[in-house]
């Protein structure tokens, strides 16, 4: 007796949607790239924005959900394991030290993976993503460096099938990886290690074009930035020169609508989904700052724990009432001269949050003021949006009223 033949699969049946189609998720799409590829049939029930599954990604990625009366997981999520790090030997031209980087060039050196999931730019444009599957130590340094706007990573899960990868390591951030997860089970792929990077405020390329205007003063020629834990954003220029800007001296007023929708309904700070995160905010300045979710995350870092300067990561200040007063400020869209900027700067930095506690400080913040937004944007969706770890974290502040 034959087998029935067995039905295709919903991605095996469809295609991507037509250049110029509306994404599912309208207004709020942070083009993750999922739609771009034939796992499009699965967006109903993958795409971040359309519905949130935080408590089913955690369980399924690691065996159980955050414990919400434990703060370190209400704010940063599921994890055995935080510390701080840089790499002893930094590769040059990184975001920070380049730990991302080493662990994708070890992960294929080591044989864990087949391919690597990561971003380089476009021969055009450094702040324009391109994603890749890189198969090579070369391709993935080519992808070292921030590009600080929307990237549709998932679409080159197009390029699996056939391509001989049967292992992956996947790097990305929050609304990336919850699609990728809640697709998971159908990638043809027998292993699969997510490598995550925590993200707030992601803008498209011409809301990063209206950004470095108002804030640098040579907006052409950089090539980096970061938003530091010294209340500070540190731009690199092209000719290598350094040049910093108080957070409190933003032109708020210009910048309020500059970031992409998606980022202002996101409480995927942290990455909640991914095994292993690498970011910089709970660390002291000039360390990164490292999240072990689960075993597999552990083992990612095995790669290059012995390359590490290592630090245990501490916590000083309180941050609440400064979040509080930001809200009111932020809400009012106040733009300070730029001597006040820099006075409350100064003791800002001597005073205020550092470690664990400036996370905390981010996090309240992003998180006060996207509730907010979506309260006055999207009413029909807070219920179902705002993740119960967010909520129980705003309901900590008064809010304007909507
Ligand atoms: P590198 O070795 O330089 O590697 C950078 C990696 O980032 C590359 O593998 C590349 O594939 C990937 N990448 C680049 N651009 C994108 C993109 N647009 N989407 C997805 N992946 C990309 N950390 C915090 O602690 N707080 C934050 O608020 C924060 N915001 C971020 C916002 C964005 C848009 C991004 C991309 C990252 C953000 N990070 C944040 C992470 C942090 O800036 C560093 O990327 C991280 O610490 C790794 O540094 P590194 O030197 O090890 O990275
Ligand atoms: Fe599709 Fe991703 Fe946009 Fe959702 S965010 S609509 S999954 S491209
Ligand atoms: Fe995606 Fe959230 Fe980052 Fe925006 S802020 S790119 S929605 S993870």
């Amino acid at each position: 007796m034959s087998a029935a033949p067995s039905q295709p699969l919903p991605h095996e049946r469809a295609r991507p949607l037509p250049p110029g189609s509306t994404y599912p998720a309208k207004d709020l799409c942070s083009q993750c790239g999922l739609c771009d590829s034939r796992w499009v049939a699965y967006v109903r029930s993958s795409c971040a924005f359309l519905e949130q599954r935080f408590e089913s990604m955690e369980h399924q990625a690691h065996g159980r959900t955050r414990n919400l009366d434990d703060e370190d997981e209400l704010y940063f999520g599921v994890q055995q394991r935080m510390l701080s790090a840089r790499l002893a030997a930094p590769i040059e031209g990184a975001q920070w030290s380049g730990i991302v980087s080493r662990l994708g060039v070890r992960a294929l050196e080591s044989d864990l993976v087949d391919a690597v999931l990561c971003v380089q730019q476009s021969p055009d444009d450094r702040f324009t993503p391109l994603p890749v599957l890189a198969r090579t130590p070369a391709e993935v340094l080519a992808a070292r460096v921030n590009k600080p706007t929307l990237s549709p990573n998932l679409r080159v899960l197009e390029q699996l099938p056939g391509s001989g990868i049967r292992r992956l390591l996947a790097i990305g951030v929050g609304c990336q990886v919850q699609a990728l997860r809640a697709v998971q089970a159908t990638l043809p792929l027998d292993e699969l290690y997510v490598l995550g990077l925590p993200c707030v405020d992601n803008v498209s390329r011409q809301g990063l074009q209206t950004f470095l205007n108002s804030a640098s003063r040579s907006p052409d020629t950089v090539v980096h930035y970061e938003f530091m834990q010294d209340f500070r954003i540190h731009f690199r220029h092209a000719d290598g020169s350094e040049e910093t800007v108080p957070f409190f001296g933003l032109d708020t007023p210009a910048l309020k609508d500059v970031f992409a929708p998606s980022c202002l309904s996101c409480f995927d700070y942290t990455n909640a989904g991914a095994d292993l995160v690498v970011g910089y905010m709970g660390a002291e300045f000039g360390h990164q700052w490292i999240t072990v979710r689960n075993p597999r995350g552990q083992r990612l870092l095995d790669l290059v724990e012995a390359e590490l300067d290592t630090a245990p990561v501490t916590s000083r200040g309180d941050r609440r009432a400064a979040v509080q007063q930001g809200i009111g400020a932020y809400d009012k869209a106040v733009k300070l001269p730029l001597w006040l900027a820099e006075v409350i700067g100064f003791f800002v930095q001597r005073f205020g949050p550092r470690g664990l506690e400036y996370g905390r400080f981010s996090i309240d913040s992003h998180f006060t003021r996207n509730a907010l937004w979506l309260q006055r944007h999207h009413p029909e969706l807070v219920e179902r949006h705002i993740p119960a770890f967010a909520r129980r974290i705003v309901d900590r502040y008064t809010l304007p009223t909507p």
